[in-house]
């Protein structure tokens, strides 16, 4: 592993915090911190953390020995001096006289202790950093370290890589009794560099910031030399289907089963997936055997909380035959959730006070020919699966090149799954009213699609923006971190393409936005075939073909759905010359009801929103001030010559797409979103 130390950077950190009154030691905390949670082969998503012994002063004015050790909720790659607390290391230190220290205990000393009382929870681990004298301490969850002590012999194996320069220590869960025996291991030898924590991970010391982590790369180097001995192809691969289904076929049928029934009939409380493939994941998930060590358990014990202990391994799905894919999918999930619910029954029964079962749902699926996926609550929860799920995968790969491997039992794993501290991590809170599921909106790059595509984010939707422009769909999506495709409505083909790869990208379609559309304009007796045409395949059969396919996807999920069209005032009430345009539109508005009516017994809603005069790509303004001025009104008095007197913004479209979206019980139904047209009002 390369040393990213430079002394010119280190001297960048020292001067740009030296500015905001941080001293150089924290300065240079941060700097190595970050160097560490850059590389995911030594920690991913607030693994690991990182002290510094230093001196402050505090409210008195007195200088205080204080321990600045990362804050839970941090992560070290993109870590501030915020979030390293300063502890008072005196207090912390005392603490170790005692015999037993409940977590709640530690948790209350640690807080008691901090300089600043808004500061995060110091790491579970601060007292392991606390305990040993040294002034820098860098902790890791390397990946080539856990391979070698994720092995059976890993005790010998480790010894024998590193000899007298490190200290080992056995597999204890994090917290006071681990720190205490740390201490003990190193006190046996105060000439080590680090500790080696048996199926969990490194540590190592120095006095000055450099030295710690030259140290972590210098043993995690010997650790990937002694890997490279390992045999080069680690898995006989099983037999495969001759052609595999694709990842946008599996992921929603995959999807649909692993949602849980929400809290009203016909409502889900469902999963947002990520997938993941690569040489090596194909070569795991592929692999003769890979029920044997896919089920051992996570490479290190704080990874059971987001992955839990053991990723779900379903059939090969074999394209098409999707059917009996989803059936051998179903038997594979169920056998998973009993195994689960024995697992918490039994180690349940050893608990003083007896834990509430989690979810018997997996966080990680193994699909042989195919690759992984990630599972979670949002995107961002799918994702950190989903990259723990890979770097399982290559520690599990590393040990199995030497021998087996070998991980904690489920006594310990349990303890760590049901930990306080660890399930205190995920933080909680009510989810927004459309979490969890997927919206489409189509024409989402400018105007009342763009809108659309905000509100929905901006109610815990993961969001897919679609438009022939790019890059205003690109501008769009990047304003709260969704998917951007390059989508032509009236092509079929396109569409299929732009909802396949939402499928992958997020395991599923549950909303969709029908809304790209444009105006075209002529008197209807001399208004030429072709523009009427025209008009037909963007404003009828682009609604068509987004339906069509996101049906199917969404049948595939069974857990029903949401189509919205965006029909507007024309489609029941003409206006002059307007006749292109709102002839597809009152079809499309029939086409909403046909949905309504054929897939409502899939739990699939289909409604759509009339809206009117809002100042947008269909009405531009140019039109607007022609328009007024034809009429001899002021502009502002054009855009609110409705019953409400109102302009009507595209905030408003969007607004009433989401109340339908929510709006549970209502399909078949048009809304009108114009301030009030009495002439356009549905009878
Ligand atoms: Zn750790």
């Amino acid at each position: 592993m390369k040393n990213g130390w430079s002394d010119k950077e280190a001297k960048k950190y020292i001067g740009r915090y030296g500015r905001d009154g941080v001293g150089k030691d924290l300065a240079l905390r941060v700097y190595t911190s970050r160097l560490l949670g850059l590389e995911p082969r030594l920690v991913l998503h607030g693994g690991g953390n990182t002290s510094v012994k230093t001196r402050m002063v505090d409210v008195q004015g007195n200088r205080t020995d204080v321990l600045c050790v990362k804050g839970s909720g941090w992560d070290m790659g993109d870590i501030e001096p915020a979030g390293l607390p300063a502890v008072r290391l005196e207090n912390l230190c005392e603490l170790i006289a005692l015999d037993r220290l409940s977590d709640e205990d530690m948790v209350n000393a640690q807080r008691a202790n901090l300089l600043d009382s808004t500061s995060p929870n110091p790491s579970v681990e601060t007292l392991l950093h606390a305990f040993l004298p040294h002034k820098f301490i860098d902790h890791t969850h390397s990946n080539a370290v856990l391979s070698l002590t994720d092995q059976p012999d890993g005790d010998a194996l480790c010894r024998k890589v590193y000899g007298k320069s490190m200290g080992y220590v056995p597999y204890i869960m994090p917290g006071f009794a681990l720190a205490k025996k740390a201490v003990e291991v190193f006190r046996q030898d105060p000439t080590v560099e680090g500790l080696i924590l048996f199926k969990h991970g490194i540590f190592t010391f120095g006095d000055t910031a450099k030295q710690a982590y030259t140290r972590m790369i210098d043993k995690v180097t010997l650790a990937e030399k002694r890997l490279k001995k390992g045999k080069k192809r680690v898995f006989v691969g099983a037999k495969l289907p001759k052609r595999t289904a694709t990842a946008a076929q599996v992921a929603p049928i995959l999807r649909g089963l692993v949602a849980l029934p929400g809290s009203s009939e016909g409502s889900y409380k469902r999963m947002v997936m990520d997938f993941r493939t690569s040489k090596t994941v194909r070569a795991f998930v592929d692999g003769k055997d890979v029920k044997r060590y896919s089920q051992q358990g996570t490479a290190t014990p704080d990874h059971v909380i987001r992955t839990k202990q053991k990723p779900l391994i379903v059939p090969a799905p074999v394209a098409d035959d999707l059917d009996g894919f989803a059936r051998g999918a179903a038997r594979a999930l169920k056998a998973y959730q009993k195994s689960y619910h024995a697992y918490f029954e039994r180690q349940n029964k050893r608990q003083e006070t007896p834990k509430t079962e989690l979810d018997a749902m997996p966080r990680l699926i193994l699909v042989p020919g195919l690759g992984l996926f990630g599972l979670g609550a949002n995107a961002k929860a799918a994702g950190i699966a989903a990259d723990l799920g890979e770097t399982n995968v290559m520690v599990i790969t590393g040990a199995e090149s030497m021998s087996s491997y070998k991980v904690i039992g489920e006594r310990d794993c349990f303890d760590l799954e049901y930990w306080s501290l660890e399930q205190a991590k995920l933080g909680k809170g009510a989810e927004k009213p459309l979490a969890r599921q997927v919206a489409v909106v189509t024409g989402g790059g400018s105007g009342i699609g763009a809108a659309t595509a905000q509100a929905f984010a901006a109610v815990g939707c993961e969001v897919a923006v679609l438009d022939r422009d790019i890059k205003a769909a690109k501008t769009v999506a990047d304003s709260f971190g969704g998917l951007a495709i390059a989508c032509d409505v009236t092509n079929a083909r396109s569409i299929n393409a732009a909802l396949d790869k939402v499928a992958a990208t997020y395991g599923g379609v549950d909303i969709v936005v029908s809304n790209a559309g444009a105006a075209w304009q002529g008197r209807i007796g001399d208004v030429s075939d072709k523009v009427l045409r025209q008009s037909f395949e963007l404003n009828f059969w682009g609604h068509q073909n987004v339906a069509k396919k996101a049906t199917q996807i969404m049948r595939a999920q069974g857990t029903g759905g949401c189509l919205l069209f965006n029909t507007s005032k024309q489609a029941i009430n003409p206006g002059p010359d307007f006749g292109p345009y709102g002839l597809p539109k009152a079809a499309t508005l029939f086409l909403m009801r046909q949905y309504a009516v054929d897939h409502g017994s899939d739990g699939i809603r289909s409604n759509a929103v009339n809206a009117d005069r809002i100042r947008s790509n269909l009405l531009t303004n140019d039109m607007i001030a022609s328009r007024s001025k034809a009429r001899g009104l002021t502009e502002k008095d054009y855009l609110s010559g409705n019953l409400l007197g109102r302009e009507v913004t595209a905030e408003d479209v969007a607004n009433c797409f989401v109340d339908l979206a929510c709006a549970e019980k209502t399909t078949a139904s048009v809304a009108t979103v114009d301030g009030g047209n009495i002439a356009a009002a549905l009878r």
